[in-house]
């Protein structure tokens, strides 16, 4: 069974087993064209990721979660759609080559595990045209390891999220019954293919490897520190891990009572403290990023401050 194909659909854990290719649509509310939202230089990812230039990235619309809170809610929603949002593959290519044209070195595909047949025809494509770009997958974690299999060496750099080490948060804030055990397995599967070494190129870009990032929420200080020890404890205490507190209430998540305000500095700080005392490598995201991280996907350049965190 080809499990890049979207006639039985597997791409993700929510198993829907919709015929895509006829058109007809599972959770995520995505047929069998890509269905990509934005194309641009992302300068505010980690530095071995933007480096000086950014990363062109490809924002998938739609997703396969649904987070009550999620940061990119305007493209996210499964229910939404604007007429600018890109289904055809060439054109998407052809977006994708401008960057590449400039010097960019690394493409980036955001929110991939409903859409990654659609992105492998991306990479395909960009490969038969010349180029040879790093990629990275940067997912939410709810990946299917046998999915992730097949990407092994068409992907470069995973850049998962690990939300939850309770899946009562992940039920209550993303509709998902069982994150942990499939973002838990997914991680492990990615740190298979890559190990635990970041390859950096003489600029000091990245090459290779896997940065697990974890957004920190309010009133889920505890819930964090699960999540960095179960890496530590039962993956490895070598992996790289990007911590977040780019966290802003949502119009959806502003009625919760604990995400209803944003991160406070001693429940980040607690976090801090345990990222320290494992040892991780990695980044640590500013406080006040909240403050500036508020995309706008409607207009052209949604990053407004495109800051290296
Ligand atoms: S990718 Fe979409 S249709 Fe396929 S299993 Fe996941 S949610 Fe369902």
């Amino acid at each position: 069974m080809n499990l890049l194909s979207s006639r039985n659909c597997l791409f993700c854990p929510r198993q829907c087993a919709v015929d895509r290719s006829l058109s007809q649509t599972g959770y995520c509310n995505c047929n069998n064209e890509p269905l990509v939202s934005n194309i641009f230089l992302h300068k505010g990812e980690e530095p071995v990721i933007s480096g000086r230039k950014g990363i062109c990235n490809v924002f998938f619309s739609h997703c396969n979660l649904q987070c009550i809170y999620c940061q990119n809610y305007q493209i996210s929603i499964n229910d939404a759609h604007e007429k600018s949002w890109l289904t055809d593959t060439d054109m998407i290519v052809n977006k994708i080559s401008e960057q590449l044209d400039r010097g960019v070195k690394l493409l980036g595909f955001v929110s991939p595990s409903h859409q990654v047949g659609a992105m492998v025809r991306i990479i395909e494509n960009v490969w038969n045209r010349g180029y040879r770009p790093i990629i990275v997958y940067n997912s939410n974690g709810y990946d299917n390891v046998e999915i992730l299999k097949e990407l092994d060496g068409i992907v470069d750099v995973y850049l998962p999220d690990f939300k939850y080490f309770d899946n009562k948060l992940g039920q209550k804030y993303s509709n998902v019954n069982n994150y942990f055990e499939v973002a838990s397995k997914a991680v492990r599967e990615m740190y298979r293919q890559k190990g635990s070494t970041i390859i950096l190129d003489d600029d000091g870009l990245i090459e290779s490897g896997v940065i697990v990032r974890h957004l920190v929420l309010p009133g889920c200080e505890s819930d964090s520190i699960n999540v960095l020890e179960y890496i530590s404890n039962e993956i490895t205490p070598f992996l790289h891990i990007s911590l977040m507190a780019q966290y802003f209430p949502t119009e959806k998540s502003k009625s919760d009572s604990l995400l209803n305000r944003k991160l406070k500095k001693w429940e980040y700080d607690i976090v801090i403290q345990k990222m320290e005392e494992i040892g991780f490598d990695g980044w640590i995201q500013e406080l006040e990023s909240s403050d500036y991280y508020k995309p706008d996907f409607l207009c052209n350049t949604p990053f407004k401050d495109n800051i290296n965190n």
